[in-house]
């Protein structure tokens, strides 16, 4: 299969909703990370994506909609909370989880009695959702446990012959996944840390919390027990600068290719050793993450992350990612 690689002019909207009717998957560009969208009323379409990306039948999908399309068919109501959320947030990295009306395929949320919709900004992805005008479920356009993709470049990497488009629309300026907030309780509660932010999130709701999952408990939000994001060489996670360094030259003295992923500040201070600059803020540090890890895998034979001081905000979700990408525990 040829996989091709469009914009948003008119030819390439039709064949994108010729494939979408046909129960194909299509590849698209939204603000946070590239999705891998199929029509989510079909279970056929549904289960392509679970295949093409070898995830785990248990991980549920998000299911896209555009700006002007009416949710109300697909859930069972809503708390005023989250009514007040939709208007300030969305279009935006925020993914909001209702009771279910059960309208759309089962595969999508994996036997749970919820659904997560999300409304992107991206201009190619309502240009998409729009010209469609049905629920797409779309995880993101990466084989399962790798890193997720933030150019067309990146899905092509994972899925050339395997798809038969993408929907280019640039480079991800938000970089990692959507918040996912949990809309069915008494108060919100952040199932996935992102963009919006818990703070972000209590000035309009008045409340929200965070959900933690306690061993042997079946999380609330499957997809976050699983070891995710990895880059394709091996990893080390350090806690300074210094140990960085000495992890590095010890790389280094056995012929090796190590590389540093660090934020601006440790940079300077790690003279000389070939290093990977995440930026200063939270909202830099998102946008590089996924690009970083990609071309570290391509080129180190060590991948060594300090981890940035920063806290609060944006950087609950940043160290969430850079946690499991290099697989250590909270
Ligand atoms: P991805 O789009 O690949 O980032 O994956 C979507 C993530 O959204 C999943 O891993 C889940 O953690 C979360 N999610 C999707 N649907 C639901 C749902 N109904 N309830 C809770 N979390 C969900
Ligand atoms: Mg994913």
């Amino acid at each position: 299969m040829e996989t091709r690689i469009l914009g948003t002019e008119r030819e390439a909207l039709r064949a994108a909703k010729a494939l979408i009717e046909a129960g194909e998957v299509v590849a698209f560009h939204t603000e946070t990370v590239y999705g891998l969208g199929a029509d989510a009323r079909s279970d056929g379409a549904v289960r392509k994506i679970f295949e093409l990306k070898g995830r785990p039948a248990d991980n549920p999908l998000i299911v896209h909609v555009h700006r002007e399309y009416d949710i109300a068919a697909l859930i069972d109501g809503e708390p005023p909370y989250a009514e007040a959320l939709r208007r300030a947030f969305l279009p935006g990295p925020l993914t909001m989880v209702y009771p279910s009306s059960g309208k759309v395929s089962k595969f999508v949320s994996c036997g749970l009695n919820t659904l997560a919709i999300r409304v992107p900004s991206s201009p190619t992805a309502q240009a998409f959702l729009r010209e469609v005008d049905l629920p797409i479920a779309a995880p993101s356009a990466n084989r399962s446990k790798h890193v997720s993709p933030v150019t067309a470049q990146h899905v092509y990497d994972d899925f050339h012959g395997m798809i038969p488009l993408i929907l280019d629309g640039g480079a991800c300026t938000g970089g990692i996944e959507s918040t996912v907030l949990d809309c069915t309780g008494e108060i919100p509660q952040i199932l996935r840390e992102g963009l919006v932010t818990r703070e972000m999130i209590a000035a309009v709701a008045g409340n929200c919390g965070v959900y933690r999952m306690r061993a042997g408990e079946r999380p609330k939000s499957p997809g976050i027990a699983y070891k995710h994001y990895s880059p394709r060489c091996a990893t080390a996670y350090c806690r300074s600068a210094e140990e960085a360094a000495a992890v590095y030259d010890r790389e280094k003295e056995r012929g090796g290719a190590p590389c540093i992923l660090c934020e601006s500040a440790a940079a300077e201070a790690l003279g000389g050793r070939e290093c990977l600059d995440l930026g200063e803020t939270g909202e830099q540090m998102a946008r590089r993450l996924y690009a970083l890890l990609r071309r570290a895998e391509n080129t180190a034979t060590l991948l060594i992350a300090v981890e940035p001081k920063g806290q609060g905000g944006v950087m609950a979700g940043v160290m969430n990612r850079m946690r499991r990408a290099f697989g250590v525990e909270e």
